[in-house]
């Protein structure tokens, strides 16, 4: 549901605010340029609508109409049933760090999200962690850092590692804590979303998890930030549409994640999944939600893994999220995705090159969408 409504009617805004969170659902403001705003009701919207009479002479209130579109709440333009039109911003993700600092995802540098795909041991999450921020301060990016580290782990064979559970997210804690880098981490039981909200800066749904439909809601609702990883099987407006769920509870912080698609090339064993990279820029047009990329499961071995990086540049993602090992000496007894685990001098290697590259094809490429805007 969308309202237009004149600018310098905040009290209408304010009542319209009112009747939303009676009923359930939320405002998200789009700001216009000309001489109204557009209030996107995100959420199930049916209740409002059914006072939509009154709701239209309320004073400033242009017009009220009914979005017609797939996926609504993250739609890139929504469409009503009687032509209208409106084209919204794509949105940033923030996610504070203990440092001050805010990482970015969207409408912002390319974000470096990098850590163990596991955490197992103390020695290896502080490394790391070390590590990164020792790269964040070197390239003066401590603002586009933050950590990964999965705890809970989804595994095909019942009988492997599954992770550490809470004493693995405790060591997240002493990582932050420690660097201030913010991380990002797995949940698998929507039963567990409330005590792990008390942790964790942003929840990551897995790939084997994207459409499990109770636990996207269960994060909606915490109003987390959400990472929202590409069911590997799954369509675009599958995907789109499991993002949907989280935000239909109100909460539009989702970062979309693709890594990579079961082919049957991946058969073959050069790569255990292949990179969808043309969704990308699908996403980003589709949707206004950032969107990143996961250049590990999409690899399968390190050899591929900053190959993948510097492809996540080339297509614009708004962010990547890296596995990676402190030492080669760790790899044998690392107990889950050891084989692309990309070593921590690697990536510092790989973030240099990207950031050069960045600067080199950042202008070309803003010269290039403006012309394919300007042809819509
Ligand atoms: C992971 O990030 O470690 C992971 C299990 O990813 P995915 O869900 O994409 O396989
Ligand atoms: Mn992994």
């Amino acid at each position: 549901m969308i309202i237009e409504v004149r600018k310098g009617h905040e009290q209408t805004v304010e009542h319209i605010k009112e009747l939303a969170r009676e009923v359930g659902v939320f405002v998200d403001i789009i700001h216009g340029r000309g001489i109204s705003d557009t209030l996107h009701i995100i959420g199930d919207a049916r209740p409002l609508f059914a006072r939509q009479d009154y709701i239209l002479e309320l004073p400033g209130v242009v017009n009220c109409w009914r979005i017609t579109c797939d996926y609504k709440n993250i739609a890139r333009v929504v469409e009503g049933g009687n032509g209208n039109v409106v084209e919204r911003e794509r949105r940033t993700v923030c996610i504070p760090g203990p440092d001050g600092y805010v990482r970015k995802v969207g409408n912002a540098p390319h974000l470096f999200i990098v850590g163990p795909c596991t955490v197992q041991t103390r020695e290896q999450v502080l490394s790391i962690a070390r590590a990164a921020r020792k790269i964040g301060e070197e390239f003066g990016i401590v603002d586009r850092i933050m950590l990964r580290g999965g705890a809970y782990k989804p595994r095909t064979r019942p009988t492997d590692f599954r992770g550490l559970g809470m004493d693995g997210i405790k060591l997240m804690d002493e990582a932050r804590e420690e660097t201030g880098l913010p991380y990002v981490s797995e949940v698998m039981d929507h039963n567990l979303v409330e005590e792990l909200a008390q942790h964790v800066d942003m929840f990551q749904i897995g790939t084997r998890h994207a459409q499990d439909f109770d636990l996207l809601e269960a994060v909606g609702r915490s109003g987390k930030p959400v990472l929202l990883k590409r069911g590997f099987g799954n369509e675009a407006a599958e995907w789109f549409s499991a993002a949907e769920y989280v935000a239909n509870q109100g909460n539009l912080n989702i970062v979309l994640c693709e890594r990579g698609v079961k082919t049957l090339f991946a058969k073959e064993g050069y790569c255990r999944n292949t990179p969808d990279f043309n969704v990308i820029r699908y996403a980003r047009e589709k949707t206004i939600l950032p969107v990143i990329f996961d250049p590990s499961h999409a690899a399968g071995s390190d050899r591929i893994v900053c190959d993948n990086l510097l492809a996540a540049m080339a297509f614009q993602a708004d962010g990547s999220i890296t596995e990676t090992i402190h030492e080669e000496a760790f790899r044998k007894h690392q107990l889950c995705d050891a084989r692309q685990a990309l070593l921590m001098d690697l990536y510092r290697e790989v973030v240099e090159a990207m950031l050069k590259f960045e600067q080199l094809i950042t202008p070309h490429l803003r010269t290039i969408d403006a012309y394919f805007a300007s042809r819509k």
